[in-house]
């Protein structure tokens, strides 16, 4: 999605491997996330909203030990109100489903596929549910704000990406994907069917060729909009006055990723 949003930030993601500073709002949703991951290690009749509060202290201490760079964005005068932040997020998280009523098939599953033409594929998907008939249901939580109509296709694509990957693992498409939106309480729910999975596929497949040639070249220009407001690249980005480092002269290993 990175390349198909814009090649430069791609590149610099990607091919150069620029670390970029975690912002609040991203921290934020690794706290949440992995609350809701240590809340389903839990027996199911423990899964309520005060387990899940009581989760968010230890989970915090978990995401500074594996994110030292962290430690200073949140201060410890802020602490108490960003931490009240994820309570209220995981509020509203009870308020879309029990998590007592089920127990989902897994969570932060990495999954990972080749397509037929060598495309690789990988990406770690929060919840897989299995419903009674088999079916599965692909779940991700959002920590933000539903999109509006014209930006729900971005939101997607991740989704059918893992919609894919599952497809061609297991040879049949998922029943649901699932996207639930904790800011706001939005769900957008999408049943995909085999044969638009397969036009995604091929969808996949040109922009893997389109990176791969990017890659020989060296061109991955840069392409300006509204998601520029949330690149952390902006100061080497042409588009606002920057000059983005040489393009490696050695290319790193190509690892499979979402592109
Ligand atoms: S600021 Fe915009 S155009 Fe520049 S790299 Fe980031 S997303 Fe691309």
């Amino acid at each position: 999605m990175d390349f198909k949003q814009c090649p430069l930030k791609y590149r610099l993601r990607a091919i150069d491997k620029i670390p970029e500073a975690p912002s609040r709002a991203a921290v934020r949703g690794t706290l949440v996330h992995a609350v809701l991951e240590a809340l389903f290690a839990l027996p199911a009749r423990e899964r309520d909203l005060a387990h899940a509060a009581a989760l968010i202290a230890p989970s915090w201490t978990a995401v500074l030990e594996s994110r030292p760079e962290t430690v200073e964005l949140i201060t410890s005068e802020e602490l108490d109100g960003f931490l009240g932040e994820a309570n209220d997020l995981l509020q509203v998280y009870f308020r879309l489903e029990d998590p007592s009523a089920f127990e989902p098939d897994s969570c932060e599953t990495f999954v990972e596929t080749e397509l037929a033409d060598g495309t690789p594929l990988r990406g770690i998907v929060d919840r897989i549910d299995r419903s009674p008939d088999g079916a599965l249901h692909v779940i991700d939580y959002k920590t933000g704000r539903a999109p509006s109509p014209e930006r729900e296709n971005r939101a997607l694509f991740q989704l059918k990406f893992y919609a894919l990957v599952l497809m061609r693992t297991l040879g049949a498409p998922p029943a649901e994907l699932r996207l639930m939106y904790l800011t706001d309480g939005q769900v957008l729910s999408y049943e995909p069917d085999a044969e638009e999975l397969a036009r995604f596929e091929r969808i996949v497949s040109a922009l893997w060729t389109a990176i791969d040639t990017a890659a020989r070249t060296g061109d991955f220009p840069p392409s300006r909009s509204w998601l520029c407001g949330y690149c952390e690249y902006k100061p080497l980005c042409p588009e606002f006055g920057g000059t983005p480092p040489p393009f490696p002269a050695q290319l790193p290993e190509q690892s499979p990723r979402e592109p």
